[in-house]
């Protein structure tokens, strides 16, 4: 039953098992897919937010380049106007190459290209003269003739300058068309290093930590002003430097920082959001799994518990406080015949209370709540089955005391006690079968000393008739009417006391029903005084009877007692025999003893009373007990005579401790044994 109950609570707990896992694995899956969903687009926006900051500077570098490049343009125009004729050129020109650093040569040149003046810049060494000028004339007449077209200022593509030891410089020309009193007069030729132009017009703060270059649109690099730091990503953003006659690219570009997992700000609030839901998710499943391992263990608890309660024998019952029934176990059920569905819920009176007992019931109920003594080891009552038999039960009862401290009703266990009871039943039937053996054996020892006893009356009687014959046959010397009566009662003494002496035996033998009365301790003595005398004599033994004055009945069985009393005397008697030197000494007396009641709380049986006793003592002058002898004195057949049977003591103290009583036994002064007894003094009314 409790395997079953366990297998189905374990299946169970195991469906429940792998669901619930099913669904911490889903959430689980979700609450990553959501979180890294977050962490990507956190990462997206910081880019495209860092992509469009990128752009902004760059479009914002080209806007400063260009008015840069138009400042360039003013100057160049102011040298023309300070500087008509060639010979005073050359001063202001090399002072603005001096101011300009990203202009790397000025020259002048008539309207047929031909070099009027030329100044090369002073931080640059051998511009000239490592390849022939002339080589690069296309350019810059590519730059004048757009400079005509557009009148104004404009600019030629860039070409690469070689210098010494394989380096060089990629250079731009800038033609600006001169005009003197409303005629052309030639071109002011402003050769400008590309990367002079990244250096001068640039601000650096916004190039910090950046690559920023200009490239050809194809992405071949043209200058360079710095170099983004090395990194696995990195952002750019190009914007085109539109300049009359020529267009640059210009790219600015910017790493993204080495990735670390949060590279921002965002992207790290979302990742310590996304840590902490996780904890919060794994606490979560610690605090589901501890209480799935609670539930679990709380199931197995219940099946063993109910397990356990389906295999006991004994009944078990629960009521509230209003005696309505709240459990009931199927031991119980089946003890009384009733479904548990019929009884849970029912009140007083109870459906097994026999009705006639109903009263009586309730009445020990109400006692019982008010008093709040519930015996520790239960009292007995008898049950009504369905079937209308009634069975006798020994109910223990406990209360009910639930988790706040608060009593809720009473559980009672509950023992059906009928096969205990056939068999005290059967032992106190075999107990009154040995007694009666035991009578009979007493019996059998004593007929001899009866048969000797019963001689002097009958011998008597005889001589009696024959005298009181002759007197009335012989004719001389009858007897006188006065004889002969005198002579006829001595025969009725005679069959009287013959008779006495048979009833005592006959009383004795007869097998009464045990009725206990309150008895006068004399009473016990005078019954079975004829037969000890008979023995006494025989023996040569003194019979001395010591009770104290006045002393009340006693409550007990009196043949049984007188049994008792007896088998003790004969005892006593047997262990003086004649021959034995206590005839010597003077001490051939028994003695039969009874003192005034004592109070004393003695249980026999574990049940405790106080009560007044009498204590019975017989005392011998014998040999007394050797402690081989005295240590089996009570086992039954035990015994040390030829003829003995070994009940005698046995008898004597399952009888005295039926009654409440002890039989035990001393040595007695200066020899001999003492046997002692008790019985309960009726000194008031009888207690069971
Ligand atoms: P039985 O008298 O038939 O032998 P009992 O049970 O009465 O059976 O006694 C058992 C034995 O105990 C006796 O055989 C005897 O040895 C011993 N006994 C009993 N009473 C006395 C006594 N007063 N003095 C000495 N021995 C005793």
């Amino acid at each position: 039953m409790k395997s079953q109950a366990a297998t189905s609570a374990g299946r169970w707990s195991e469906v429940l098992h792998s669901r619930r896992g099913w669904l911490w694995g889903a959430l689980l899956l979700l609450v990553s897919v959501l979180l890294s969903v977050l962490v990507f687009l956190a990462g997206e926006f910081e880019e495209a937010r860092d992509q469009a900051a990128l752009e902004r500077d760059a479009a914002s570098l080209v806007s400063d380049i260009r008015s840069e490049l138009v400042r360039n343009v003013q100057t160049l125009q102011a040298l023309h106007s300070v500087a008509p004729s060639a010979e005073r050129w050359a001063a202001p020109a090399d002072h603005l190459l001096i101011e300009h650093r990203e202009i790397v040569r000025v020259e002048w040149r008539s309207n047929s290209y031909r070099l009027l003046a030329q100044r090369d810049t002073p931080y640059l060494a051998s511009l000239v003269g490592h390849i022939e000028r002339d080589a690069f004339l296309p350019e810059v007449r590519q730059a004048c003739d757009n400079a005509v077209r557009l009148s104004g200022p404009a600019f030629s593509a860039s070409y690469f300058w070689p210098l010494s030891e394989g380096r060089g410089l990629e250079l731009m020309e800038m033609c600006l068309p001169l005009v003197r009193a409303g005629l052309p007069d030639g071109f002011l030729v402003a050769t400008h290093g590309l990367q002079g132009v990244l250096t001068e017009f640039t601000d650096k703060d916004l190039v910090r930590g950046r690559g920023l270059s200009f490239n050809e649109a194809d992405g071949t690099r043209l200058a360079i002003l710095s170099q983004a730091p090395e990194s696995v990503r990195s952002l750019n953003a190009q914007a085109l430097l539109d300049l009359p006659g020529h267009t640059l690219n210009l790219r600015l570009e910017a790493p993204l920082l080495p990735l670390g997992l949060f590279p921002n700000v965002l992207t790290a609030v979302v990742g310590v959001l996304s840590l902490a839901l996780l904890v919060v998710l794994a606490l979560l499943g610690r605090d589901m799994r501890l209480r799935q391992r609670a539930e679990l263990e709380v199931a197995e608890a219940l099946a063993f518990r109910k397990a356990m309660e389906n295999s006991l024998v004994t009944g078990l019952r629960a009521r509230d406080m209003d005696g309505r029934i709240t459990y009931v176990n199927p031991a119980f059920c089946q003890m009384v015949g009733y479904s548990a569905e019929e009884l849970l819920g029912a009140g007083l009176p109870a459906p097994w209370w026999p009705p006639e007992r109903v009263d009586e019931y309730q009445h020990r109920r109400s006692l019982r709540l008010s008093g709040q003594n519930l015996p520790r080891e239960g009292y007995e009552s008898v049950f009504q089955r369905r079937d209308g038999t009634r069975f006798p039960v020994l109910i223990i009862e406990a209360p009910l005391i639930d988790a706040q401290g608060q009593q809720t009703g009473h559980m009672s266990a509950m023992l059906d006690i009928t096969e205990q009871r056939r068999i005290e039943d059967l032992n106190r039937a075999s107990q009154d079968r040995l007694q009666a053996t035991a009578r009979l054996t007493t019996v059998g020892e004593m007929a001899s000393l009866l048969s000797h006893e019963l001689n002097q009356p009958l011998a008597a009687i005889a001589s009696y008739a024959t005298g009181t014959l002759n007197l009335l046959e012989d004719g001389n010397n009858r007897g006188t009417p006065d004889e002969l009566r005198q002579a006829m009662r001595r025969i009725g003494e005679q069959a009287d006391r013959a008779g006495r002496v048979i009833k005592s035996v006959a009383d004795f033998v007869r097998r009464r029903e045990q009725t206990r009365e309150a008895v006068a301790p004399l009473d016990l003595v005078d019954a079975i005084a004829p037969l000890l005398s008979l023995q006494a004599k025989k023996l040569g033994i003194r019979l001395q009877i010591d009770f104290a004055p006045a002393l009340p009945p006693v409550w007990c069985d009196r043949t049984l007692i007188e049994q008792v009393l007896l088998n003790l005397a004969r005892n006593g008697m047997q262990a003086m025999p004649e021959g034995h030197p206590t005839l010597v000494s003077g001490l051939r007396v028994l003695r039969l003893a009874a003192t005034q009641p004592r109070l004393s709380a003695r249980g026999v049986g574990g049940s405790l009373s106080h009560k007044a006793w009498v204590e019975f003592s017989v005392t011998d002058h014998g040999e007394g007990l050797s402690d081989a002898v005295a240590s089996q004195l009570f086992t039954p057949f035990f015994t040390t005579k030829a003829e003995g049977m070994g009940l005698g003591l046995s008898l004597c103290r399952t009888v005295v401790e039926q009654h409440g009583g002890a039989l035990s036994f001393d040595p007695a002064l200066p020899r001999g044994t003492v046997f002692r007894f008790t019985l309960p003094a009726d000194v008031g009314p009888p207690v069971h």
